[in-house]
């Protein structure tokens, strides 16, 4: 099954696409993520996705569906494939149309006041990636593998808020167009627990499966 899912950043796409991956195994395909990587290799795509992200602009279409459109290629997406964070404008999603067959697009649906304090007070750790909340955390280490915690630079205030508008004029747009295709499911999370919410996302998802 090709799953796309939709919500704001913070919305916890991310943390349920990791879950889902494992349980269905199919690949979870985060374009954040491959955009981390490559600054962090300092390849060309990353250098100049970097100057975007930190900015919490959205890179431009062109690069990011070249490079999903490589990545969907690769043998592990042939039985199906996690969309987590692509695509983020209508154009993305056109473009996708013509590589892929979407069957699913979950759209997780997070109150604004909820996402503004889940993302300002979300530490990464460094060596495992794993993702922490501050008012979670006892020490400044990670609590699952002792590496070092930080803020991404695009989780600090200025950066969410306008991470936010973007995603309401962008991205907010493909709910509809997902809706007028008749594949979108909606999972209306609220401050529950991880688990909680879980439950919403396949309860979402098992309702267009
Ligand atoms: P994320 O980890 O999904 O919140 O993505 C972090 C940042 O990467 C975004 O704020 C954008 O700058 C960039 N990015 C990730 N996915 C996309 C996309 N589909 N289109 C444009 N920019 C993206």
């Amino acid at each position: 099954m090709n799953i796309v899912f939709l919500g704001p950043p913070g919305a916890g796409k991310g943390t349920h696409a990791q879950r889902l991956m494992k349980e269905m195994n199919i690949p979870q395909i985060s374009t954040g993520d491959m955009f981390r990587r490559a600054i962090r290799e300092q390849t060309p795509t990353g250098m100049d996705a970097k100057r975007y992200m930190d900015k919490g602009e959205l890179v431009p279409d062109e690069v990011v569906v070249a490079m999903v459109k490589e990545r969907l290629a690769e043998p592990d997406c042939a039985n199906g494939y996690i969309l987590d964070g692509f695509p983020r404008t209508v154009a993305q999603a056109e473009a996708l149309d013509t590589i892929a067959h979407i069957d699913v697009a979950l759209n997780i649906d997070v109150p604004d006041e909820i996402i503004i304090n889940r993302l300002s007070g979300r530490r990464v750790c460094a060596a495992c990636g794993g993702t922490f909340h501050v008012s979670l955390l006892k020490g400044d280490k990670c609590p699952e593998c002792g590496g070092e915690l930080f803020q991404r630079d695009d989780d600090k205030p200025a950066t969410v808020k306008n991470r936010l508008d973007v995603y309401q004029e962008k991205t907010a747009p493909l709910i509809d167009y997902y809706a007028k295709k008749g594949i979108l499911s909606t999972a209306k999370c609220a401050d529950g627990g991880v688990d909680e919410n879980y439950a919403l996302v396949k309860a979402a998802l098992n309702a267009k499966a």
